[in-house]
């Protein structure tokens, strides 16, 4: 079995995550969508939200589950047996960043690999603290992000988005 784990904070989970998630699950046998719950970290959906939108959005790919971990990232990874991480590449700003992650999960555990796909240039902007930005000021990001994703940011942020 090819598996493959696509981890994040997916706070909220958008149309961007969604993008790499359509593209990198025809290529594995599995891949597990992993929300990491770390309370050292401030995030305005609390896991079980963010469980929740991540299901709903993936409940007709049949081989995408979703999971939440809480420990370093490649302790995780072996234990479900898994050697590879799926991660997304937007610009030359997310490089850094992605490059020292994969190198330091690499020197933790040498036989993972990480694995980029890089971003669709329709979402190449998206991230989800833009969607938080724009949604905390009533802007409308309910063509960024799903339906039931837009609410809850109208809930959190009280009206205005996706209006
Ligand atoms: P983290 O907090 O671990 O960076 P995120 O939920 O922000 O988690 O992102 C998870 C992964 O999805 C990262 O590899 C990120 O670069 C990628 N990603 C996020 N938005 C997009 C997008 N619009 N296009 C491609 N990849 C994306």
């Amino acid at each position: 079995m090819r598996c493959a784990v696509y981890p994040g904070s997916f706070d909220p989970i958008t149309n961007g995550h969604m993008d790499i998630v359509y593209r990198a699950s025809p290529i594995f046998d599995e891949l597990i969508l992993a929300i990491s719950n770390n309370p050292g970290k401030k995030q305005l959906f609390a896991i079980d939200e963010r469980i929740s939108f991540a299901k709903q959005l993936t409940k007709d790919i049949p081989n995408v589950r979703v999971e939440s971990f809480d420990k370093l990232l490649v302790d995780y990874v072996s234990e479900r047996g898994v050697n590879v991480v799926v991660r997304g590449l937007r610009a030359v700003t997310d490089f850094e960043m992605e490059f020292q992650m994969a190198l330091i999960n690499k020197k933790l555990r040498p036989q993972i690999e990480t694995v980029f796909l890089v971003t669709n240039a329709e979402y190449s902007f998206l991230s989800s603290s833009i969607i938080k930005e724009v949604a905390s000021f009533g802007g409308d990001v309910s063509d960024l992000v799903s339906p039931k994703v837009a609410e809850g940011l109208k809930r959190k942020f009280g009206g205005g988005s996706g209006a």
